[in-house]
C-alpha cells in the first residue's frame, strides 16, 4: 500500500475545495478531486498549478444518493487508502422562488450539502478507520473527517444572528419526520426560505460531525468542522443579485474585515486535513473569527444551543438515515 497521504475533497473544482486541493498537493498528498464537471475541475486543477500527479478527478453528484453511492464503488475501485475526507461542496440559492428537487424528490441545498455528505462519510467511514494511524511519507497520524462549517450556521456568533431570511434553525425537525417530499422543503416543516435552506443545510452538517464523533470518537478517527473565514468571492455567491457580489466582498474587505482569500482559506483548510495541531482535538469547531490577518490563530469556537440540543441531534441522525436509505 503507497505511504502517501490521500485526500478525498467534494467540490474542489473552485473556491476553498480547489485552493485546499493545491495545499496539500504542495504537502505532498494525493487528493482525489470529487466534481460534478469533469472538464471544470481539470481546467480548475490546471490553472491552479496542482500536478497531474498529485491528483484524480472522480465524478460525484452529491445531489444524487446513486451518485454518491457510485462515487463510492469508483473510489473503492481504485484500491488507495484514505487518511481523509472533506466535505467541502455546497450550493446557495438564495434567489430560488420554488424549491428545486433532487433525484429522490429532496429540496437541493439540503439534498446537496448535507444527505450527500452525510451518505458519503458512512459509505467510506470505514476507510478512514482502517487508515487510522497506517505508517506513511512523514509518520503515521490519525484519519480525519473534516466538514466546512459556516458562520452563519451558528447563533453563537455574529453572523449567525443574521436574520435575513432567517438564521438557521432545524426547529423540532417536523419536515425530516414527515418524509422531506414536495410541498415540504424545510427541515423544520415551514415555508421555504431558499436562503435559511442553506444555513440549515450547514448547521446539520455541523450537529452530523458531533454525533460522528460521539458515536465512532473512540476509533481515534478525528471528527472536526470549520470556518476559515468568509471567503466572500468565490463561485458559491453566484445566484446572489450583481450588485451583492460587487458590495459583498468590500464589505466584508473594508468593513467587517472578515475578508479571506481563497489561497488563504484553502491553507487554512488543509491544515485542518493535515497539521497535527488540528489534531489535538476532535470534535470540534475550527474558527479563525472574523478576520482576515495572516498569521492569526485557530481556535475551537463554541456551538449555539441550536446544535447542541443532543435528543434533537440523535433524532436528526435517525431521520437522516432514513431519508438517505441507510435505516
Ligand atoms: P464554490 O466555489 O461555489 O465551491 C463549491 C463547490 O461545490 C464547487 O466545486 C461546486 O461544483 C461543488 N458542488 C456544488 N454542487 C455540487 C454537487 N451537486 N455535486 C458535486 N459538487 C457540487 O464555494 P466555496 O465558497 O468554495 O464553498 C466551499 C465550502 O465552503 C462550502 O461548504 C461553503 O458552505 C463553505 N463556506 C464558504 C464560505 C464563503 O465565504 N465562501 C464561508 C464559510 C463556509 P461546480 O463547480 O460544478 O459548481
Amino acid at each position: 500500500m503507497s505511504d502517501q497521504s490521500v485526500v478525498i475533497i467534494t467540490g474542489a473544482s473552485s473556491g476553498v475545495g480547489l485552493w485546499a486541493a493545491k495545499a496539500l498537493a504542495t504537502r505532498g498528498w494525493l487528493v482525489i478531486m470529487a466534481c460534478r464537471d469533469l472538464a471544470k475541475a481539470e481546467a480548475a486543477a490546471a490553472e491552479a498549478g496542482i500536478p497531474a500527479e498529485s491528483r484524480r478527478i472522480l465524478h460525484i453528484d452529491l445531489g444524487s444518493q446513486a451518485s454518491v453511492r457510485r462515487f463510492a464503488d469508483d473510489f473503492h475501485a481504485l484500491g488507495l487508502p484514505l487518511d481523509a475526507l472533506l466535505l467541502n461542496a455546497a450550493v446557495y440559492l438564495p434567489r430560488a422562488t420554488e424549491p428545486q428537487r433532487s433525484p429522490e424528490g429532496f429540496e437541493i441545498s439540503v439534498a446537496t450539502n448535507y444527505f450527500g455528505h452525510f451518505l458519503l462519510a458512512h459509505l467510506l467511514l470505514d476507510d478512514l478507520k482502517a487508515a487510522h494511524g497506517r505508517p506513511k511519507t512523514g509518520g503515521a497520524g490519525p484519519a480525519r473527517l473534516i466538514t466546512l462549517g459556516t458562520v452563519t450556521a451558528n447563533s453563537e456568533e455574529f453572523g449567525g444572528k443574521v436574520p435575513i431570511p432567517a438564521p438557521a434553525d432545524l426547529g423540532d425537525l417536523a419536515g425530516l419526520a414527515a418524509g422531506f417530499q414536495a410541498p415540504i422543503a424545510m427541515i423544520d416543516g415551514k415555508p421555504f426560505k431558499p436562503g435559511k435552506a442553506y444555513k440549515d443545510s450547514k448547521l446539520a452538517c455541523m450537529i452530523m460531525n458531533r454525533e460522528f464523533q460521539k458515536r465512532w470518537g473512540e476509533t481515534g478517527v478525528i471528527f472536526n468542522t470549520l470556518y476559515p473565514g468568509c471567503v466572500a468571492d468565490t463561485p458559491l455567491f453566484r445566484h446572489t443579485p450583481p450588485a451583492f457580489q460587487k458590495i459583498f466582498p468590500w464589505f466584508q474587505k473594508n468593513i467587517t474585515k472578515g475578508y479571506v482569500s481563497q489561497p488563504l482559506a484553502g491553507e487554512r483548510t488543509a491544515q485542518v486535513v493535515a497539521d497535527p495541531a488540528f489534531a489535538a482535538q476532535s470534535g470540534v469547531h475550527w474558527s479563525w473569527g472574523n478576520r482576515q490577518q495572516e498569521g492569526r490563530q485557530a481556535f475551537a469556537q463554541k456551538l449555539s444551543v441550536r446544535g447542541t440540543n443532543e435528543a434533537r441531534n440523535e433524532r436528526l441522525w435517525d431521520l437522516t438515515m432514513k431519508s438517505v436509505g441507510l435505516a
